[in-house]
């Protein structure tokens, strides 16, 4: 657990000095142009000057260790950034706005576009970079869940409709989650070829969509619940992992969140994906994966438009 009493949650010039030491580990390096010399840099000082401004002596511009950032030109001061990031990274579940509303004493909406900041900076981070889920004698269970569409307190409006979610788990390694319009061969083949090694086990349940995918891999077992065959081959063909996966996701989707809209689900599960694939049973701690998390914020601005667009894969 982080301890709360840490200056840089309270501080902002303390939370500065922390994000400058984390997204600078060797120095000072110009967001403008990429001038990372010492003596090409230099700290602006004195009384009309911000503290953590810089001006590069390259390209004559100033800068700040926020500058294109997911938190440049935010009003809301650095520790309370800082704050947030580490009350969602800890724990299994993540915090709501209106937590964060509570807690911090900053409007809803204010929260609200906080959270979709930070939840933008956990997208694409991992699988993709590193050559796809699994590989040899490796295990990747393909699922779908359908989630959200509570009707509590919606007595007089249309329920929202369920939406579809696949999720890709490597088996004691990572997850990558998509929204996805369907569960259809035409919707699920290419994220899959293009998420998974090819050298992968490929597990499924008995929907129609996956065995002509799964043909493209090394190997590729249907687990069949109706016939009650949970551990066939002695434990080996199961999709447990995913659906341990998706009792987290779905418990945090109604527990936290209450219901999430279909143009931002994919930022919700780039988070739960984000906790998944950064857990304590793989050796990160909640410290590291809120630092880890911070990083992401790097090239990562949000305007306030950018929000509404984008629903599903
Ligand atoms: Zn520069």
């Amino acid at each position: 657990m982080c301890d709360l009493t840490n200056p840089i949650f309270t501080d902002a010039n303390k939370a500065r000095e922390h994000l400058e030491a984390l997204y600078w580990p060797d120095g000072p390096a110009c967001r403008h142009c990429g001038n990372a010399d010492p003596a090409r840099i230099t700290k602006l000082a004195g009384k009309s000057t911000r503290p953590g401004v810089y001006k590069c002596n390259e390209c004559a511009k100033p800068f700040s260790v926020t500058v294109g950032t997911a938190m440049e030109r935010s009003k809301i001061p650095l520790n309370k950034w800082l704050l947030v990031m580490h009350l969602m990274m800890a724990g299994k579940k993540g915090i709501s706005a209106l937590q964060v509303h509570r807690m911090l004493g900053i409007s809803y909406q204010t929260a609200w576009f906080m959270c979709h900041r930070l939840r933008e900076g956990m997208r694409d981070m991992d699988h993709k970079a590193t050559g796809g889920l699994g590989g040899t004698n490796k295990v990747v269970e393909v699922d779908e869940a359908y989630v959200g569409g509570k009707t509590k307190n919606r007595a007089f409006k249309e329920p929202n409709p369920k939406k579809a979610v696949l999720s890709l788990v490597e088996r004691g390694g990572r997850v990558a989650s998509f929204h996805i319009a369907n569960v259809s061969y035409e919707m699920v083949r290419p994220l899959i070829v293009t998420n998974v090694n090819r050298a992968s086990a490929i597990m499924s349940d008995e929907s129609l969509v996956y065995p002509r995918v799964g043909h493209e891999f090394a190997d590729h077992h249907t687990v069949c619940h109706s016939a009650n065959e949970y551990a066939r081959l002695g434990g080996y063909v199961h999709i447990n992992t995913a659906e341990n996966f998706y009792s987290i996701l779905k418990r945090g989707i109604t527990g936290i969140y209450h219901s999430v809209s279909e143009a931002h689900l994919h930022r919700y599960l780039a988070e739960f994906d984000f906790r998944y694939n950064n857990r304590s049973g793989l050796g990160v701690g909640d410290v590291e994966r809120a630092a880890k998390a911070m990083k992401g914020l790097e090239g990562k601005r949000l305007t306030y438009h950018q929000p509404r667009e984008a629903a599903h894969a």
